[in-house]
């Protein structure tokens, strides 16, 4: 049996009243829970990094469970391709922000505990503060510089960071707690991959069900750290198959080496994400709006689409070229490097990315799209699907 990550201190002035241990009867009547667990949990606090996919079971069953203070950071609004995986809302919630549809949806299912609200995008000015309030964070993000950020500050603050992450019809989780003896998510991916070669659920999709099944897991280690029970994941990590049905368990090494939590840390303080992620934010761009207003007054404009001829297939803009960004490099005699060229994805991160291999190839006059087709078909012409 493992130490609860709440001090000793911090449970003693905690009771429960009538209301609570009804409620919570089922887990009192346990003798690994009892109403000193239960104490344990009201006087505990969890941060939950995103209201999306994983962030929704993990909030929903950690309100449930009776944890005292749970927090929410998150910036994005509900949107109809949400519903089929992030289950705190609902249809009528959409266009809504997800933070008060989360809220809404947490205090019906238990007013007794507290919810913090950080409407923000995570980041590396805030993201220290907002972590130094929370005895435990839960990792609920879809892209690989949160979950830098997330692990450098759990590392910094000596807090347990429980992470989950799905893709297509596969899952993992892991708890993330150098302080506790087990490796950080920079022992095993000191790089993060190349921006084009890591598709995410918005191009390559996921299964609804699956973030379900990972977000419950990271649920329950959150709640065994709390309780000080069972063996956490720390060093081992575990991956789902939905198709096979399969779990398999990874044992996970400490680096020494690693820049965070090695014998010689080079990182104190959170750094450039985007930078370290190689996130293209610094191309230059043109709204949707504009776009509409140039193929309008019929200048020449050269339109490229980037994404995969099933997503073509799907949605796009009428007079685009299809152009796959993984056969752009090869294909560029196909284009007018004198003409106008706008370039656009799903929702702009590989049209970035296309617009720096146009420009580096020697194309002057050539911007991304803001927003992609996903803007376009919300701003301009909703006749063209979303998905
Ligand atoms: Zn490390």
């Amino acid at each position: 049996m493992h130490k609860s990550v709440i001090a000793e201190e911090g449970v003693s002035g905690v009771s429960l009243t009538k209301e609570e241990l009804q409620r919570y009867s089922r887990h009192l009547i346990m003798p690994e829970v009892t109403a000193e667990g239960q104490k344990r949990l009201k006087a505990a606090s969890v941060l939950c990094i995103g209201a999306g996919g994983l962030g929704s079971p993990a909030a929903l069953y950690l309100a449930a469970a009776g944890v005292g203070r749970l927090g929410i950071v998150d910036f994005d609004k509900v949107d109809l391709t949400n519903l089929q995986r992030q289950i705190l809302h609902g249809t009528k919630d959409v266009g809504r922000s997800k933070l008060e549809s989360a809220r809404d949806r947490l205090r019906d299912i238990n007013p007794e505990i507290e919810l913090k609200l950080h409407e923000c995008r995570f980041s590396s000015d805030n993201a220290e503060q907002i972590v130094a309030d929370y005895d435990v964070i839960v990792d609920g993000s879809d892209n690989f510089a949160t979950r830098y950020l997330s692990n450098d500050v759990c590392v910094f603050a000596r807090k347990p960071n429980v992470y989950g992450s799905v893709f297509r019809f596969e899952g993992q989780t892991t708890v993330f707690a150098t302080h506790l003896g087990g490796p950080c998510y920079r022992c095993l991916f000191p790089e993060p991959p190349p921006p084009e070669s890591v598709p995410n659920c918005a191009q390559a999709g996921v299964l609804g069900v699956l973030p379900g099944i990972i977000g419950m897991l990271q649920a329950i280690e959150t709640i065994k750290l709390i309780l000080g029970i069972g063996d956490p994941l720390i060093g081992r990590l575990l991956h789902f198959d939905a198709l096979k049905v399969h779990f398999r368990e990874l044992k996970l090494r400490h680096d020494s080496q690693c820049p965070v939590c090695g014998e010689n840390p080079t990182i104190f303080a959170p750094i450039d994400y985007d930078q370290f992620c190689g996130v293209a934010t610094e191309v230059p761009a043109v709204s949707v709006s504009e776009l509409k207003r140039k193929l309008e007054a019929r200048e020449p404009v050269q339109l490229v689409d980037v994404r995969e001829p099933f997503e073509h297939e799907l949605a796009s803009i009428e007079s685009a070229k299809l152009i796959p960004l993984g056969e752009l490099a090869d294909r560029l005699a196909e284009l007018d490097r004198e003409q106008l060229t706008i370039v656009h994805c799903h929702s702009g991160q590989r049209s970035a990315q296309a617009v720096q291999l146009l420009r580096d190839a020697g194309f002057a006059n050539v911007f991304n799209l803001e927003g992609g087709i996903a803007r376009w078909s919300d701003e301009i012409d909703s006749d063209v699907p979303q998905y």
